[in-house]
């Protein structure tokens, strides 16, 4: 399986999860949402250190940050939870698909959804429709339920990886005051 993975602290309960399952899970950062760049190093290095306490491997994206940018333009005045978010959840989900595709693996899954602050029914609706044609399998969960966020946030604490206060992209950035993990 190819996991999707936001950020480390969100895959921290996704990736035991899915690999108790049965699953063999390699993760993937997307990443070209991220802003600046010394953040997407951060958030990188934290899913690598997520990878190796799993004893997985993790894939990183391209970083290209402008590209990013120039996708989701038409929706830069949007709020946080609007029609940005659903594109890139979108563009993140579909690079994701791409990846799994031509890497070989069989499914996909993400850990967007264990967020409070995002919309589970969007995003597993986003991911099965990107997987679609490809050939892969989409693995759907709501990664949020149970306490699964309480959870990932008492994880990354106990593994010491480095937790954001923002979503990611400059526009959470300017914005966050307003937590969206
Ligand atoms: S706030 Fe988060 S989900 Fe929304 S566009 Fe920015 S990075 Fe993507």
């Amino acid at each position: 399986m190819l996991l999707h993975v936001c950020c480390a602290p969100d895959a921290t309960v996704p990736w035991p999860a899915l690999a108790e399952e049965g699953y063999d899970v390699c993760g993937f950062f997307y990443g070209r949402n991220i802003h600046p760049e010394a953040e997407w190093r951060r958030r990188a290095e934290a899913v690598e250190t997520l990878a190796s306490v799993m004893g997985a491997r993790a894939l990183l994206g391209d970083y290209e940050p402008s590209r990013w940018l120039g996708e989701t333009s038409a929706f830069k005045d949007e709020p946080e939870r609007g029609r940005r978010c659903a594109l890139c959840f979108r563009l993140q989900l579909r690079e994701a698909a791409e990846i799994a595709a031509r890497g070989g693996f069989e499914c996909l899954c993400t850990t967007l959804t264990i967020s409070p602050h995002k919309d589970p029914a969007l995003i597993n609706g986003v991911g099965a429709k990107e997987c679609r044609g490809l050939g892969i399998e989409w693995i759907s969960r709501v990664w949020r339920k149970g306490g699964g966020f309480r959870l990932s946030v008492q994880r990354s604490r106990e593994l010491g990886l480095y937790r954001q206060n923002y979503c990611g992209c400059a526009y959470s950035f300017r914005g966050s005051g307003e937590k969206c993990q």
